[in-house]
């Protein structure tokens, strides 16, 4: 049950850059320094009970947002809230803490499973970490109960096996039991099954809508498959060079999308039926994503947009709300409400971040 008046996660204008080493040559001749501004400018808030997916093509800055508040890097500038806990400043046990609440789906299930590990070992090496349970056969009850949860039944049978022993969807199914074993609040699930068989996806993706009832959880999904976005998330959120320019209900963002963007990405995934209307709303952009260092001014689809003004190329247009609920970062279109302004700052935060008094 998605509640909007709770946000479990929440970021302030979050930049991530990282800088572009040009070897000795570039310090011999003084080159100046440059960034790749893979996140620059995201502020978001995601409620308590969504699937909020991230959608974007590859560059897009969508993988660098799950990993900052995962807190797997620092932010170069802005804020991260986890509740009313600012993510920012964790250190020691209080991270480690943090990390119980916050966990990932990793793309490559095998990549993320130590071959000599058998799954058991895998499941159980986080409780270890965490100081979960006395003993071994309570470490044991913990793990059988959670290969039961992700269907690798029976337990038994699949704790003594290796990752290699397992088929892919099994294998996925076993990074999800190791992201529930800490019972955690909050999941980024980063591309989980782009890397399966169609034929395994769905289920998948219901074994993720299922369990996020039952434990009560909140995913950000992060994939650049709008299918999949559409059949898992509450609403999607679009991701275009470092920024968001579109959020909205999932529904309205596939059926409705306002940002010239959006519109370009759903015309070009595949339409068996000529009679659907995402046929019919056919839109061609003009070359590929450009290079994070070098971002164009003002709006930074411009070079690529069919709809470009004069006003595009000198300034960046701000998320506004189209529809209730439903934000676009677009000069087409025009409204008074800004989503900024719609996200809450924990209080005892809210006085030193000024991001709405400093944009006045
Ligand atoms: Fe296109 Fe201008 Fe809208 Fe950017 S602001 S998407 S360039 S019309």
């Amino acid at each position: 049950m998605v509640n909007m008046e709770n946000q479990i996660v929440t970021l302030i204008n979050v930049k991530k850059y990282f800088q572009i080493r040009r070897g000795i040559w570039g310090t011999i001749r003084r080159l100046p320094i440059l960034y790749a501004k893979a996140v620059d400018g995201v502020s978001l808030a995601i409620y308590e009970g969504e699937t909020l997916a991230l959608v974007g093509e590859s560059g897009s800055g969508k993988t660098t947002l799950g990993r900052l508040i995962l807190k797997l890097i620092d932010v170069t500038e802005g804020y991260i809230f986890f509740k009313d806990i600012l993510v920012n400043s964790l250190k020691g046990e209080e991270l480690k803490s943090y990390r119980r609440n916050v966990q990932i789906i990793f793309q490559d299930p095998y990549g993320t499973l130590d071959p000599r590990y058998t799954i058991g070992g895998a499941l159980k090496e986080p409780l270890i970490i965490h100081k979960i349970a006395k003993s071994s056969t309570e470490r044991m009850e913990i793990v059988s109960k959670i290969l039961e949860e992700v269907k690798l039944v029976p337990p038994d049978e699949f704790m003594r096996r290796f990752p290699h022993q397992l088929s892919g969807g099994q294998r996925q199914r076993v990074a999800i039991a190791k992201a529930l074993i800490l019972n955690p609040k909050f999941i980024v699930a980063d591309e989980p099954v782009s890397m399966l068989d169609v034929s395994i996806r769905a289920e998948i993706l219901e074994l993720m809508k299922s369990l996020k009832e039952k434990f009560n959880l909140t995913y950000l999904y992060i994939t650049h498959d709008l299918s999949t976005a559409r059949y898992i998330a509450n609403r999607i959120a679009i991701m275009y060079l470092g920024k968001i320019v579109e959020i909205g209900p999932a529904g309205q963002v596939i059926d409705d999308p306002f940002h010239p963007y959006t519109q370009a990405l759903i015309a070009a995934v595949p339409e068996p039926n000529p009679e659907n209307k995402f046929r019919m709303r056919e839109l061609k952009i003009i070359g590929e994503i450009p290079s994070s260092v070098f971002i164009p001014s003002g709006c930074r689809f411009h070079p690529r947009c069919p709809f470009a003004m004069e006003i595009c190329k000198r300034v960046e247009p701000e998320l506004i709300e189209i529809k209730p609920n439903h934000y676009v970062a677009c000069h087409l279109y025009s409204g008074n409400k800004r989503y900024e302004d719609t996200i809450n700052i924990p209080d005892k935060f809210s006085e030193i971040i000024s991001i709405r008094s400093s944009k006045a």
